[in-house]
């Protein structure tokens, strides 16, 4: 019993899981007064039924038989009600319960930054989000509260037997200790074998789904047996799991119904014996049998309650676990205002390594000063930390040394929304939602109005193709945009940037050629969106490395250089090699 009772003592994490509860007490607390209520009426029936047996067979009496047959009938129909309504409401408080939880961890998971998803598939967060939840669901709206239930019957009938015939009880009381023991030996093991199934389940869902969102890739490479063996392989491990799980279970289970029928044959034995010595009645024999019967039922439904509690903690570990995972980007508790913003940008001695490879500096001790409007290009080999610049400007990352300022100000004192508010980005890679092409121009400013919109597609060159589409702006464009052309989705993600009116502009020149028309369009929608904003373009054209009123040269993380094209190009070897074979990759292209 001590063991028991420590086990299932309130820990912090305990008292966390049963927080979870609390707004819905209300509903929780009425489903429990209506399970004390179905407890006794449970309680009555064995005793009724135990008089439908005397009066048939020892009375002899068809008026009261009928009579006493209607009660148990009107009994069982309140039982029926009751569990009705229970039902309800434990189920409807579940729902909630699970609604709350799941948009409690989404909300965490959107505000983590991106390192913390780089060693997390989203298969696994997405199968933690379902089926772990779903579990913990499980065990607080039905196993948990069955326990419960079987907890009042057991202390109900127990009373009811000692009444009826205080030796017989204490026999039939023999089955608890055992049951225990049971509980308590299982326990730990259902709990580990929980946490595993859970995990491996989380292992096969990432698989599956970085098969399916490269699925280009996949097939392209004809390597479908490959990703099947690889699913494969993770479903046997998660099959092992179960099977290992099932066999704990079962013999589990199988144990607490042994020990609990055990003492049903017991009773019946020794009520037989008392019966025959003609100190019971067979009606008395029936009542206390249909007791013992509900005991032994109470004892089994709560050493499988011990088993859902230990389950619930190995399911729920995983959540809380993700849940008490803190950014590693914070937003200080008053930030600066920010006001108008005029686009200065500063790196001041910044320097910065990733954190899957700390000993690696991404940007080695960069300073560098942009003026607002100003126009600057980065130019270097792959890997030299152009994209990176982009990423400290988002506050993705914060830098390990020195300080980046926007307007004079450290990013880390400015509220986040307010930064990104002001930062536009067209990446290479364009990201666009499954939806139609409006909704995919709304995610810049979801308050724009449908001239906003159209004026923002035009600018972008984007508008006379949308027009076009099956049915304009209301045209599906797929998972990710699959429906539209490599050009086409870079001008919805120029005319999202022109909704978005942003101060500054971080621009990734796409290295994809498109056909020289599709090009131009492109070039010419970008030009009109760098007008008066301060401008980042990693530069992949030579044209717009001309363009640019200033060049910073990246090599390993350091600024190699500055200067305007002409200029570098006369001075800097690197700069020179660079565009030479950006020109022959070109031609080659
Ligand atoms: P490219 O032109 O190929 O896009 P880049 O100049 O933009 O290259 P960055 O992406 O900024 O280069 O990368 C700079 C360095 O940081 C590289 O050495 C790269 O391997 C490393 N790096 C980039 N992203 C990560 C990451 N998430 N984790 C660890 N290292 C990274």
């Amino acid at each position: 019993m001590e063991a028991l009772s420590r086990a299932t003592a309130p820990s912090p994490a305990n008292r966390r899981l049963l927080g979870l509860a609390r707004p819905w007490l209300g509903r929780l607390l009425v489903a429990s007064g209506l399970m004390i209520l179905g407890s006794g009426i449970g309680l009555v029936t064995p005793m009724v039924a135990g008089r439908v047996v005397d009066a048939a067979l020892v009375d002899g009496n068809l008026h009261r038989l009928n009579r006493i047959v209607v009660s148990l009938i009107t009994l069982l129909a309140a039982l029926g009600l009751i569990s009705f309504l229970e039902h309800l409401l434990l189920r409807t408080a579940g729902a909630l319960m699970l609604q709350r939880l799941r948009s409690q961890l989404f909300h965490h998971l959107l505000s983590m930054s991106p390192s913390f998803f780089e060693n997390r598939p989203t298969g696994e967060l997405i199968s933690r989000m379902g089926s772990d939840l779903t579990k913990v669901q499980g065990a607080l709206t039905q196993q948990i509260p069955n326990g419960i239930q079987a907890l009042l019957n057991f202390v109900g009938t127990l009373i009811f037997l000692l009444v009826l015939q205080t030796r017989l009880t204490v026999l039939a009381l023999a089955v608890v200790p055992p049951v225990i023991l049971i509980a308590v030996a299982f326990g730990k093991r259902v709990e580990r074998l929980s946490r595993q199934e859970r995990d491996a389940t989380a292992d096969a869902s990432a698989v599956a789904e970085e098969a399916m969102s490269g699925i280009h890739t996949v097939q392209a490479f004809d390597q479908e047996d490959h990703e099947n063996q690889r699913y494969r392989r993770r479903l046997d491990g998660l099959l092992s799991v179960q099977i290992r799980n099932a066999r704990i279970e079962g013999a589990f289970a199988g144990s607490v119904q042994f020990a609990a029928f055990s003492a049903f044959a017991i009773v019946l034995w020794y009520g037989g014996r008392l019966m025959l010595e003609g100190a019971m009645t067979p009606g008395q024999l029936t009542s206390f049998l249909l007791y013992t019967f509900s005991i032994a039922i109470s004892v089994g439904t709560l050493g499988a309650l011990y088993a859902a509690w230990r389950e619930l903690k190995g399911a729920s570990a995983r959540i809380f676990e993700l849940l008490d995972t803190p950014s590693d980007i914070r937003e200080v508790d008053r930030p600066t205002p920010l006001g108008s913003v005029s686009g200065r940008i500063r790196f001041d001695s910044v320097s910065f390594a990733y954190p899957s490879d700390p000993d690696r500096l991404a940007l080695d001790r960069v300073e560098v000063q942009i003026e607002p409007g100003e126009v600057v290009g980065l130019v270097g080999p792959s890997g030299a930390g152009k994209s990176t610049i982009f990423s400290l400007l988002l506050r993705f990352h914060d830098p390990n040394e020195g300080r980046v300022l926007l307007d004079g100000i450290d990013l880390r004192e400015l509220s986040m929304s307010e930064l990104r508010r002001s930062i536009g980005i067209v990446p290479q890679d364009i990201f666009l939602f499954s939806g139609t092409v409006r909704e995919n121009l709304h995610y810049a400013r979801p308050e724009a109005t449908q001239a906003e919109v159209e004026r923002a597609a035009e600018l972008a060159g984007a508008h006379e193709f949308i027009e076009r589409l099956s049915q304009g702006y209301d045209t599906s464009i797929g998972q990710r945009g699959v429906r539209l052309s490599a050009g086409q989705r870079q001008r919805i993600a120029i005319a999202r940037t022109f909704l978005k009116d942003p101060a500054i502009l971080l621009l990734d020149e796409a290295t994809s050629a498109l056909d020289p028309d599709s090009e131009q369009r492109v070039q010419d929608a970008l030009n009109e969106l760098l007008r008066g904003r301060t401008t980042l373009v990693i530069a992949h054209r030579l044209v717009t490395a001309q363009r640019a009123d200033r060049i910073l040269v990246l090599e390993e993380g350091r600024v190699a250089d500055v200067g305007h094209h002409r200029e570098l190009f006369e001075k800097n070897e690197l700069y020179r090699r660079y565009w030479k074979l950006q020109s022959l990759q070109r031609e080659a292209g």
